[in-house]
């Protein structure tokens, strides 16, 4: 069991007025978790205290060479009031994953699910009450020594900060505009691909915003060696389903492995769907739009939860999947997490852990 050490506001935040205007990663609640890592010491000085800058050194090792990690999960308000998340254990798992590849030393899964599960408890009020919004709560680790030698840190914070945010569709489920990149790649064989780390983003801003420009809103990465293969979309595991099979590319070590990603494949196999994962080409996407065998197409994150895509653009080639309307497979795992997540339907997978 972690000792607490808490240390309360004296200036308490007024709470947003309006939860519909809310967005998303803007506000921040008034209190954090953080920990320190020293090497000898191991994590220690556990706390909460009140939100606020850090104090670093302009030469600390995250600000220069990347060594960093993130999570990112949601506390839901149900409908009796009470407070849960869905699968926080399995954000700390992948934690541990991240921080293996980026040499950061592990953390104590229970302890990490226990200080988020304070801290959250703390922060109740902030939990929105309207449908579809929750608490966005961001989980992260960076290096902090004050060195710019390329090594492996000795010092670390593990810090929790929580984000009231909007519910993601605000006009209803729209499907997305996708571009297939074919100039840049995210990762490669070998790379950081499976990890949650800010290189895996620094590096995909840029066909982001060509995509924008063109008015796409995501980018569909191909892999990063023959860039044949369909990986995943920015922040996005992506599904196709091709004449009633669910298709999603497997994870060869330059996918991250998303947890909404695992928690659909679960719900297609219990509900009876053949579901593959396996290399799918984007010749072979094509191939199946042409002959009119694909049916669906959506991508998979905790931000979204099941986007459907209406179009996806490769090359000269644009694909209009479903009329642009969204698929009964894309309904269905919507309408089954978010029940899940917000309590509205039964939990019969055992996801959810209450505050
Ligand atoms: C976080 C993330 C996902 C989605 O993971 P979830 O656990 O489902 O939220 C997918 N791709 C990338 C690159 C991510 O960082």
């Amino acid at each position: 069991m972690l000792s607490i050490d808490i240390t309360l506001t004296d200036k308490p935040k007024e709470k947003p007025a309006d939860e519909t205007k809310l967005g998303f990663g803007h506000i921040f609640t008034d209190h954090m978790f953080i920990m320190n890592y020293d090497t000898g010491l191991g994590w220690h000085d556990a706390r909460i205290v009140p939100f606020g800058d850090l104090s670093l050194s302009p030469a600390a090792m995250c600000l220069h060479y990347g060594q960093e990690i993130f999570e990112g999960l949601k506390a839901y308000r149900t409908k009796d009031g009470s407070v849960q998340l869905f699968r926080p254990d399995e954000n700390f798992k992948r934690m541990n994953v991240s921080n293996e590849r980026m040499v950061i030393p592990p953390v104590n899964e229970e302890d990490c699910l226990q200080a988020l599960k304070e801290l959250v408890k703390l922060e109740e009020d902030w939990v929105p009450h309207t449908e579809g919004a929750s608490l966005y709560i961001r989980p992260f680790i960076i290096s902090t020594d004050p060195y710019v030698g390329v090594r492996p840190a000795d010092h670390y914070l593990f810090i929790i900060i929580l984000s009231p945010s909007g519910a993601y569709y605000s006009t209803g489920l729209n499907p997305v505009k996708i571009y297939v990149e074919k100039k840049y790649v995210r990762a490669v064989r070998g790379g950081t691909g499976f990890a949650k780390t800010a290189a895996n983003y620094a590096i995909s801003l840029k066909g982001q915003q060509e995509a924008h420009e063109q008015d796409y809103e995501q980018v569909l990465w191909l892999d990063g060696v023959e860039q044949k293969y369909v990986e995943e979309v920015g922040s996005m595991n992506i599904f196709f389903v091709i004449d009633g099979e669910v298709v999603t590319p497997q994870l060869t070590g330059s996918v991250l492995p998303g947890i909404t990603r695992k928690s659909a494949i679960e719900i297609c196999k219990k509900r009876g769907y053949k579901v593959s994962e396996r290399r799918i080409s984007i010749e072979e996407v094509a191939k199946a739009y042409d002959e009119g065998h694909l049916d669906e197409v959506f991508g998979t994150g905790t931000a979204a939860v099941i986007s459907p895509v209406g179009h996806l653009k490769w090359g000269d080639k644009i694909m209009t999947i479903n009329d642009n309307k969204i698929g009964p497979i894309s309904q269905m795992l919507y309408d089954t997490l978010t029940g899940i997540q917000w309590g509205t339907i039964e939990d019969e997978f055992g996801w959810i852990v209450k505050i």
